[in-house]
Order: C-alpha cells, then sequence, then structure tokens
C-alpha cells in the first residue's frame, strides 16, 4: 500500500549513479508495491544557466529513458512537472511556511551557489527556492515514499519539516513522506573522482560519468581508467578507498552481492574492474535496447505523459485546493 512520488531533472543525460540510486528501484519494486508517480521535474532544471531547446530535448529523453528502464504506464504514473499547475500553485503555501534561513543551509544550494559564481553567473533565486518546489511535488500527492539516492535525503528532511509545521498550524492537510534509498550504491561516485558523486549536469560530467546509454566500449573505458586507491590490495573501506570501494558497490548493485564480500574474491583492481565493466554493460543492455525502440516513436511517449498529466492533477487537485483552503484562501465560487 501506500504511495511513491519520485522525479529526475532533465539537466544532462541520466547516468549510472541517478540508475542505480533511484530509477532502477522505481522500475523493479515500487511501481509493484505502492501506487507510484515519477515526474520529469523540468521546472527544476531552470534554476541554473540552461538552454531552452536542450532542456526540451532532455525532458522527452528523460521520460523514455525512464520507459526504457521498466517503468510500466499501465502500473505507475509518469509525467512532465510544468504540465501539472498544483506543483507551482503549492509551492507559494511552503514558500510562506519555510524560512530562508532553512533554505540557505541547503548544501545542494550551498554548491550549486558557488559554482555559479564561480562562472561569473548569477544565483538564480530559484536554486534557493528550489527545496521548496520539490517539497510542493511531493506533498501534493500525499506521498509515504520518496526513493532517491543519498544527495536527497536533506531535501526530504525539509519537506517532512514543512509538511509538520504546516499540519500543526493550518490543521492536518499532508502526509509526512519518507525517504527510501537502495540498499547498496545510493551514492555512487565519479569514477575520476571519489570524492564527489556522480552527477550527470554541468562541469560534474565528465570521463568519470557513465550514462546509462552509453556504448558498451565507451562504459568499458570509463570503467577501466577509474581513479583507484594507491594500495594494491583490495578491500572495501570507503574511508582509506573510496575509488574502489565504490567500484565494489558498483558491482554488488549490479549482481546482488555484498560489497565487502565481493572485495575477498579479487587480488588485483584490474580484475575488477574488468567484472564492474562487463556487469554494468550487461545491466544496461536491454535498456539500451528498449530505447532505441521508444525512441523511434516520440509519440507514443507524448501520449503517456499526456495522460500520465492527466492523472496526476486529478490527485494534486485536490490536495491542493484542501491546502489553499486551510491557510484561510477564499474558496473560488
Ligand atoms: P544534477 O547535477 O542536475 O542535480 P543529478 O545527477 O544529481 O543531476 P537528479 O535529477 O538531481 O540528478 O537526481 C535524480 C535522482 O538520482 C535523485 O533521486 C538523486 O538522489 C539520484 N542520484 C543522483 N546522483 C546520484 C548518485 N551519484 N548516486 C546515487 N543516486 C544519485
Ligand atoms: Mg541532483
Amino acid at each position: 500500500g501506500g504511495r511513491t512520488f519520485s522525479g529526475v531533472k532533465p539537466t544532462g543525460h541520466l547516468t549510472l549513479g541517478n540508475h542505480l540510486g533511484a530509477v532502477r528501484g522505481w522500475a523493479e519494486r515500487d511501481q509493484y508495491r505502492t501506487e507510484s508517480l515519477f515526474c520529469v521535474v523540468d521546472l527544476h532544471a531552470l534554476t541554473v544557466e540552461h538552454d531552452p531547446a536542450r532542456v526540451r530535448r532532455l525532458s522527452r529523453q528523460a521520460a523514455t529513458v525512464l520507459l526504457a528502464a521498466g517503468l510500466d504506464p499501465e502500473r505507475c504514473t509518469l509525467f512532465v512537472q510544468s504540465h501539472v499547475d498544483e506543483h507551482t500553485r503549492l509551492s507559494y503555501l511552503l514558500e510562506c511556511t519555510a524560512t530562508d534561513g532553512e533554505l540557505r543551509r541547503m548544501v545542494q544550494y550551498k554548491e550549486k551557489g558557488a559554482r555559479a559564481r564561480a562562472a561569473g553567473e548569477g544565483v538564480r533565486l530559484s536554486l534557493l527556492t528550489y527545496p521548496v518546489l520539490m517539497a510542493a511535488d511531493i506533498l501534493a500527492y500525499e506521498t509515504d515514499e520518496v526513493p532517491v539516492g543519498e544527495d536527497q535525503t536533506q531535501h526530504v528532511e525539509l519537506t517532512r519539516d514543512l509538511a509538520v509545521r504546516f499540519n500543526q498550524r493550518y490543521g492536518h492537510t499532508f502526509t509526512v513522506p519518507r525517504a527510501t534509498r537502495p540498499p547498496v550504491a545510493a551514492r555512487v561516485r565519479d569514477l575520476q573522482d571519489p570524492g564527489s558523486k556522480m552527477g550527470k549536469s554541468g562541469a560534474e560530467a565528465g570521463p568519470g560519468v557513465v550514462f546509462v546509454l552509453d556504448e558498451p566500449d565507451v562504459v568499458r573505458r570509463k570503467v577501466m581508467r577509474a581513479v583507484t586507491d594507491s594500495g594494491t590490495e583490495v578491500r572495501y573501506d570507503r574511508a582509506a578507498g573510496p575509488g574502489v570501494a565504490n567500484l565494489l558497490e558498483v558491482l554488488a548493485a549490479c549482481t546482488g552481492g555484498e560489497p565487502a564480500a565481493l572485495a575477498s574474491s579479487y587480488s588485483s583492481y584490474g580484475a575488477l574492474k574488468r567484472d564492474v565493466a562487463e556487469a554494468v554493460v550487461e545491466l544496461l543492455r536491454p535498456l539500451r535496447a528498449r530505447h532505441a525502440e521508444l525512441a523511434a516513436d516520440p509519440g507514443h511517449v507524448d501520449q503517456v505523459l499526456r495522460e500520465g498529466a492527466e492523472r496526476a492533477r486529478a490527485v494534486a487537485r485536490q490536495v491542493v485546493d484542501r491546502a489553499y483552503r486551510a491557510v484561510g484562501l477564499l474558496p473560488r465560487g
């Protein structure tokens, strides 16, 4: 039972981190267990410098990749955030619930804001308020579970705080959601910079990022060139050897093993990398094949998104109308 909501931003091509940290669980687990909604959160892509044509292209591509990963429109609702006005309607009420101090504390705001400043760009106000819109995305659907990677934990915590505060002030209106994460690979590291997470946007997306649509040989090359640690022994130790630990986690996620147990079956980094490369290539093979089929029929994807938006709107409208009444706004005649 219960309801699941989660999303991806069309800021770049989907990565192995997005897949292992979030999308795969939606396709293999969540849509079978709960009433699930998955969203291409396009408004969030406008919080940093963006190219309109690219956002449009990446939005359709993200939806296509999610279907290729196994989201079944018969089992879940797949839609685009900007197609359902209730998200921005609710976001305003939550801006009246959040404080500027709590938003300035968000790690992603600090990191992405610093990056924009370093590039000589202004920091968009929406970069500060983005976690409030994300809270609206979640709360508009009376969501119980939010399956996300580790980097989103802080934003889901904020969402919970806002829901509780709103309910206390105005009477019970929102379900208080909780974040869920995969047992392993909730934070896949950049293969070239294991101190940072693998990210799809901006300058992060270098040779240490594996994209789910990469050709098998490209995946192999990126994995074989992964930065490892200065030792030679294969051990699972995140602090002392983050590069090797990352490879072990990816292998564990692909093969269903345990990172520490897998470590003991390798005596060289080369052998480990070869197995990781093949495991990732095999994991992504059906996704790539299905993506090629779906990409040949964009009309189908558009129709899935149209129907998804209709279903999502029907749910969100009731919740958001209730919230509007609760804060004291006069109901529309
Ligand atoms: P951006 O750099 O634009 O924020 P992103 O790669 O972080 O891109 P998002 O659309 O923000 O992608 O996140 C989509 C989902 O993927 C979220 O649930 C997020 O937690 C998860 N995710 C992102 N990167 C990783 C990662 N390296 N490991 C595990 N999960 C991840
Ligand atoms: Mg992100």
